[in-house]
């Protein structure tokens, strides 16, 4: 197919993600296989404001495939919410006849994607996120990764808690998404599970401990997504296990997994699917689309405007909570 322009740049945004390095990776090599210069914007946004372009070369991304983090790095810059500041950024992408930019990140990333097509510039997302909260995906490069990572943190955490029989609550990234919460509480018989469809005060919290301790449980592992205490007038977790401590007469310890989720090797389901997402995204743009986002749907690739993808909802994960974990409480 003829080219309008041969120029694609690639840029990460938001929280990093096991597996971004593969997706950079895939498409270096495989945006050259179809003729096309591939770019680095460096940091994600505040790269493309700062004019932190650079031409990408197979040099570049030689066994990067298998590094956790991103190697064109990535930020968070609430700033690109301001017309002036996307202006200047756009002025950026003309000065290097740039017109198409993928963006490999997750929900927000996708609303600044979003806001470049409204000016013109042709834009392309990718799923990447560990924390799964893009509604137009089923899934997200970095979530499996993440998944296994804190499910092997869980069950050493769980070690130690059986031998002493001791009572932790460890938080899990995720943002305001109960993914990786309820699929790693699944997947290792945690004892209870708080996510942003069923959080507790500190009185709730503290009857669920005493109705687990009064079980046949001997350790309990009750694990809660990251943000939803310490906002909206909640005590923090800290304060939460304190409070609850102090009311049953027992330690209550917390463990907070934060970055260690996302290092670490990536998996071959993540690696697979960071492949397919990003050259599925190249041919769809060869093939004259623009202004979409990959994503996988009941195990197919598919493409969806950016406009509709950022309005689909990720759906409740109570009736699984429900059903394997917080039974009976
Ligand atoms: P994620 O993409 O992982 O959800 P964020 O929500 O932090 O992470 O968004 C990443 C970046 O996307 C933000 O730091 C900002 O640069 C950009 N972004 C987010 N929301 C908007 C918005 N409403 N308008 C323009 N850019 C946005």
């Amino acid at each position: 197919m003829k080219k309008d322009s041969k120029k694609i740049a690639i840029l990460t945004s938001g929280g990093d993600a096991t597996c971004m390095n593969k997706v950079i990776s895939t498409f270096v090599k495989y945006s050259i296989d179809k003729g096309y210069e591939p770019y680095f914007i460096y940091e994600g946004y505040e790269g493309l404001y700062k004019n932190k372009i650079k031409k990408a070369s197979l040099k570049d991304v030689r066994m990067i495939y298998d590094r956790a983090g991103t190697i064109i790095k990535s930020s968070r810059f609430p700033e690109f919410k301001d017309e002036n500041i996307r202006k200047v950024a756009i002025s950026n992408l003309k000065k290097n006849n740039i017109d198409t930019v993928f963006v490999c990140g997750g929900n927000g990333s996708y609303i600044g994607l979003l806001r470049l097509t409204e000016e013109g510039i042709n834009g392309i997302g990718i799923p990447g996120t560990i924390d799964n909260d893009i509604g137009s995906s089923d899934y997200t490069v970095g979530f499996d990764s993440s998944l296994n990572n804190i499910v092997e943190s869980i069950k050493q955490i769980r070690t130690t808690m059986e031998s002493h029989n001791f009572i932790t609550v460890i938080e899990i990234m995720g943002r305001q998404c109960p993914d990786l919460t309820v699929m790693a509480g699944v997947a290792t018989e945690a004892d209870y599970i708080i996510t942003k469809d069923n959080i507790l005060d500190e009185k709730q919290f503290t009857e669920v401990v005493k109705k687990l301790r009064k079980s046949e449980k001997e350790s309990i592992v009750i694990l809660v997504t990251e943000l939803l205490y310490g906002v909206d007038g909640r005590l923090s977790l800290k304060e939460m296990c304190n409070y609850a401590s102090s009311k049953i007469g027992e330690k209550i310890r917390l463990n907070v997994l934060s970055y260690s989720q996302r290092a670490g090797t990536p998996t071959a389901l993540d690696l697979y699917n960071a492949t397919i997402l990003t050259a599925g995204a190249i041919d769809h743009f060869d093939a004259g689309n623009k202004n979409f986002v990959s994503a996988l749907k009941n195990g197919k690739l598919q493409f969806i405007d950016v406009d509709k993808a950022i309005k689909m909802k990720t759906p409740s994960r109570m009736e699984i909570v429900n059903k394997f974990v917080n039974k009976n409480l």
